[in-house]
């Protein structure tokens, strides 16, 4: 089978670096959930630092679990990594993947409308943790959405799972 993941939010927890740059530098006192309720009303230029500057996409280091999850995917199943990061942050992602070695590195797609990609490669499975994502992908693949603060209300209309590892016993 072909395997999509997302990368933000799904198997690089890009949003509590960015949580816990503004609690350590920038005074920010509210819970996570709250943080990224508020982000929306933070400025484009302060958005746009958090989006584009490489560091913030290369602090968190992957868990070993993780990483042997996705190994033991790729051993009888292709994985592609689809996410939306901005250019400027494309040459740190794909040292990110091949320092923590994960595999299938070569499939590393950068693509605004990830729909477009995954009917084309023929994804069978995908994952994300953007329920409007998964809704542009309807019925050509099966979609899997990842639990966080911005989707749990929302989480039970959809195949909701909280850890990566979950979709060992679905998948494999
Ligand atoms: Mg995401």
């Amino acid at each position: 089978m072909n395997i999509g993941f997302d990368l933000d939010g799904v198997l690089y927890d890009w949003h509590d670096v960015v949580y816990r740059y503004c609690v350590n530098n920038c005074n920010y006192t509210g819970s996570f959930s709250q943080f990224w309720k508020d982000y929306n009303s933070f400025s484009d230029n302060k958005k746009l630092n958090f989006e584009t500057t490489p560091i913030f996409f290369s602090k968190k280091i992957p868990s070993p679990s993780m990483i042997r999850f996705l190994t033991d995917v790729a051993k009888d199943n292709t994985i592609f990594y689809i996410t939306a990061r901005k250019k400027e942050v494309h040459s740190a992602t794909i040292n990110y993947l091949e320092r923590y070695k994960f595999p299938c590195t070569e499939n590393l797609i950068f693509a605004e409308d990830k729909a477009i990609y995954i009917k084309l490669l023929d994804i069978d499975i995908f994952v994300d943790d953007f329920p409007t994502t998964l809704d542009s992908i309807g019925n050509s693949a099966d979609t899997y959405l990842f639990a966080r603060p911005w989707n749990e209300s929302i989480c039970h209309d959809y195949n909701c799972i909280n850890s990566i590892e979950e979709l060992r016993g679905k998948i494999l």
